[in-house]
């Protein structure tokens, strides 16, 4: 059976970044001007921030990395063939300013779908050969907060490939070099519908 799938909102969508752009501009415009009147312009603000996310994002039952669902075809797995999602819709914050409990720079790899941190200047391992390629939004992803029903928690980056993996089961999934993932560093939580 053939899923619905939307394209309107891929991250390779150089109009429609431009489009969220605008979008948020005017919003803040509108905020501004709502200042003067109201008095509760930070509530308006937080608003805002949270609508400049992406879904679409799945877990890989294959090589558990956080993937894009939203094309036609579902990229290039390390355990083979393309990726198999399962589980929730992952709803990814993007271009929102970074904080203590939220870390930047991670993105979309047009080559093989995958959620891979771009913040070192090797672009890591894809499993289609070479660095991963980083295209589109630059997501900010929440760590170390509290789990919640609609934020699911224990992904972590893989030292190994850079991208950003489920490691709440005993098996680690699956890294170009055929082992398991490594993890290091934040607990991620990460927001879902
Ligand atoms: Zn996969
Ligand atoms: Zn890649
Ligand atoms: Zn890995």
């Amino acid at each position: 059976m053939e899923l619905p799938r939307t394209t309107t909102t891929a991250p390779l969508g150089r109009r429609a970044f431009a489009a969220r752009g605008l979008g948020a501009l005017a919003g803040l415009t509108a905020a501004v001007a709502l200042t003067s009147v109201t008095a509760a312009p930070a509530a308006r603000a937080k608003g805002q921030a949270g609508a400049a996310a992406q879904g679409n994002w799945r877990f890989c039952t294959k090589c558990y990395v956080m993937f894009f669902w939203g094309f036609s075809d579902d990229g290039h797995c390390a355990a083979g063939g393309a990726h198999t999602q399962a589980g929730y819709n992952f709803v990814l914050p993007h271009d929102v300013p970074e904080t203590g409990n939220a870390q930047a720079n991670w993105r979309f790899c047009s080559k093989c779908y995958g959620l891979f941190f771009f913040g070192y200047p090797s672009g890591g391992w894809c499993p289609t050969g070479g660095s991963h390629y980083a295209a589109g939004y630059n997501f900010v992803i929440p760590h170390d907060v509290a789990e919640t029903p609609s934020a699911q928690a224990y992904w972590r980056f893989c030292t190994t490939c850079y991208v950003m993996f489920f490691w709440g089961y005993p098996e680690k999934g699956r890294c170009p070099n055929g082992n398991g993932h490594n993890a290091a560093g934040f607990n991620f939580v990460i927001p879902h519908t």
